[in-house]
């Protein structure tokens, strides 16, 4: 028996940062080369010189490693320019291609068809040869064009399933004509529904599509993000939502790939990265909130610890720590109107009796001002934090101290 062995390449151009519907493409091929044994290959097809950004490659590289993705092998199209010199002299000596103005054209059969059957779906997709135009593979700068360097390449790395985006649909007839035309083995199409906006438009840098550094900077969690992307357009046989990357491994499987395209929906990120919160230990979640950029400074450990384990059980991404605990460290921020001075004298009078503090006396204080002055819990809130809603309060200010509480309400 031949050895056979999966091969995929995420592939992608340097043309900007990728958003997440670029990165969704490489985990569906990371994810099918670890149930399977294979390779997962990173390609960078930086041909097109013009459309090239400064920046992007890195930033391709971060957007993997910082979600835990790492490749097998690593290659830059533009270092190996005289493959694909080769390729398309080889084509022009069969008679395959022409060269025209100091390009090479290749020129497509006009009988026939070609068609290959997609791994999605399972259905065939077939293009009359005549309606392929002849397409230059090699461009009078002596750079190839995609067709030329990704049917090469994919040749020579020995990929066997070429995973990439439905948009790519229309070039496959001519890379396959290509394979064709070097006598080479044709690797397996597999063409994933995009990923839609809210808008229900394609998710698109032009339309605002984050990338995965974004979500970094917002407070999201690696392991969460990629969880919430992997379920974008494939879901596990059992339909369970939170998965480990070893989980996803096991289950991964090209045939669970959905047909239609998949919506994104920035709430259930945020709850699966609350639900990743939450798993977290507090000396975790500590060092990553400690990592934000735009923190909160604490000098006691052990009031912060607590503030953490309460925060926990609210927080959507990181950044609302800062949200959730500033307030109750800062005190409001906003100005107080007469009565809702009053009220916090009042407050302040009735906290200060208080000789065991603990949050059942305060939430017992706290109701009899609410109810003696007309308040509701909201206004309490305002006095206390300038925000109309927070953490449970009665336990915030257990946490703070009777001292921190009554500061709070020194205006
Ligand atoms: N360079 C193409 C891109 O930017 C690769 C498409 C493919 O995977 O063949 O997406």
């Amino acid at each position: 028996m031949q050895e056979y062995m999966v091969r995929v390449r995420f592939a992608p151009s340097p043309t900007g940062i990728p958003h997440v519907g670029n990165i969704r493409t490489a985990l569906f091929n990371y994810f099918f080369a670890k149930k399977e044994g294979g390779k997962f290959i990173l390609r960078i097809e930086d041909t097109d010189q013009a459309r090239k950004v400064a920046g992007a490659q890195d930033a391709i590289k971060q957007s993997l490693s910082w979600l835990g993705i790492s490749w097998d092998e690593y290659i830059v199209q533009s270092e190996h320019l005289d493959d694909y010199k080769k390729y398309a002299k080889e084509l022009v000596s069969k008679g395959l291609a022409k060269e025209e103005d100091g390009a090479v054209v290749f020129i497509t059969p006009r009988e026939g068809e070609t068609s290959w059957v997609d791994k999605i779906g399972n259905k065939a997709i077939e293009f009359e040869n005549k309606d392929i135009e002849d397409f230059i593979i090699l461009k009078s700068d002596g750079f190839p064009t995609y067709h030329l360097a990704n049917v090469v390449d994919d040749n020579k790395e020995g990929v066997t399933h070429v995973i990439r985006g439905e948009d790519w649909v229309s070039s496959t007839p001519k890379h396959i004509l290509l394979y064709k035309a070097f006598g080479w083995n044709i690797p397996q199409f597999v063409h994933v529904p995009n990923i839609l906006g809210p808008d229900k438009s394609k998710l698109s840098k032009r339309r605002g599509a984050k990338s995965v550094l974004d979500f970094k900077k917002e407070g999201f969690l690696p392991e969460a993000l990629l969880n919430y992307l992997m379920l974008l357009g494939w879901s596990p046989k059992n339909d369970r939502e939170i998965l480990s990357k070893e989980e996803i491994t096991k289950e991964f499987s090209l045939e669970n790939i959905n047909v239609s395209p998949a919506v994104f929906d920035q709430k259930k990120l945020e709850w699966m990265n609350g639900e990743y919160i939450r798993k977290l230990s507090v000396s975790d979640l500590k060092s990553k909130i400690k990592n934000q950029k735009s923190k909160i400074q604490f000098k006691n450990e052990k009031v912060l610890d607590e503030l953490i384990l309460l925060a926990q059980t609210r927080m959507k991404t990181l950044l609302d720590f800062k949200t959730l605990v500033g307030p109750l460290i800062q005190g409001s921020k906003v100005d107080l109107s007469t009565e809702e001075k009053k009220v916090a004298e009042k407050l302040k009078e009735r906290l200060s009796a208080i000789e065991q503090w603990s949050s059942e006396a305060i939430l017992t204080a706290l109701k009899e001002i609410m109810e003696s002055e007309g308040v509701k819990m909201q206004t309490v809130y305002k006095i206390f934090t300038g925000n109309e809603s927070g953490l449970p309060l009665p336990q915030s200010l257990e946490i703070l101290g009777k001292e921190k509480t009554l500061k709070l309400l020194v205006q």
